[in-house]
């Protein structure tokens, strides 16, 4: 028998305000300690008050050493960078930029038809091998991410493979699973999942029972909330009959390298974070 993992914490969001003035949710952020290896980052954008005026979102701003993963579901997230790559990001598509040696981009939300914008950007680290290698886009249309149903269970997957379909994000190195999963009323979910690697789940709608390898105990976990395993080889959760369950399950492995972050850097080391900076000031940040 397969052993369940444990609940190691469940995080309740703070909100936070980055770029210029855009108010988030923040599970955890990038921390020298690296306790979510390979994950640095996970927020949570959702505007539907309309007492928060106009939205200016994420100006002009570099990124080095990391991956960045948008994914939508209710407005539009436009983008442009510095190597003439622009686009929109909209409710359902997936953009998995892996920033490498260095990008500087912008990224501006817009409102969806009901006034609101609803999305999740992720931070994935890059090993020191690929710190600085030249950048990539996977730019995934909502349309070609697969959905599979299957027994009270509709996953949409992003990258890694679940219930048997694989996303379309390919290589990348921290072998990630990503899928937007919703778990119907009065059902069980049982999932294996690689032993070694970081496993987390971000529920964002209704509620469900999370069961506690170490305890054997189910833990309720209500929207919006971070929740982390600990070790074991399978997630066990279910639903009762009132409500259903919705949460991104993203899975990885961890790389247990030195990470030193800073601002949108994320290196191994101190000297790798000033070249940086001298990258920027001395306009060679971003090479052809
Ligand atoms: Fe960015």
């Amino acid at each position: 028998m397969r052993t369940i993992r444990t609940i190691k914490q469940v995080i309740r969001p703070q909100l936070v305000i980055e770029g210029a003035g855009v108010l988030l949710r923040r599970s955890f952020g990038p921390h020298k300690s690296n306790p979510f290896d390979p994950f640095l980052l996970f927020d949570h954008f959702a505007f539907n008050d309309p007492i928060e005026g106009p939205i200016r979102g994420f100006p002009t701003h570099p990124h080095r050493g990391i991956e960045t993963v948008t994914y939508m579901l209710e407005g539009v997230v436009r983008h442009r960078d510095s190597l003439g790559n622009m686009g929109e990001i909209g409710p359902g598509d997936v953009q998995w930029m892996t920033s490498g040696r260095g990008i500087l981009h912008e990224e501006m939300p817009r409102r969806g038809p009901q006034g609101t914008i609803y999305g999740f950007q992720l931070w994935v680290n890059l090993p020191a091998r690929l710190k600085m290698s030249a950048p990539k886009y996977q730019e995934i249309s909502a349309a070609t991410i697969p959905l599979v149903e299957r027994d009270g269970v509709a996953a949409r997957v992003v990258a890694g493979e679940l219930l048997g379909v694989r996303g379309p994000v390919t290589e990348i190195a921290a072998e990630p699973l990503y899928a937007d999963v919703e778990i119907a009323p009065g059902v069980e979910f049982v999932q294996s999942v690689a032993p070694d690697h970081t496993v987390l789940a971000y529920v964002f709608e209704g509620q469900g029972y999370f069961v506690d390898g170490l305890t054997n105990q189910r833990v309720k976990v209500e929207a919006v909330s971070m929740v982390e395993f600990g070790a074991g080889e399978e997630i066990r959760i279910s639903t009762d009959t009132t409500s259903p369950l919705r949460f991104m399950l993203i899975a990885g492995a961890p790389f247990r390298e030195p990470i030193v972050p800073y601002g949108p850097f994320v290196m191994n080391t101190v000297e790798e974070i000033q070249q940086a900076l001298i990258d920027l000031r001395n306009g060679t940040f971003v090479q052809a």
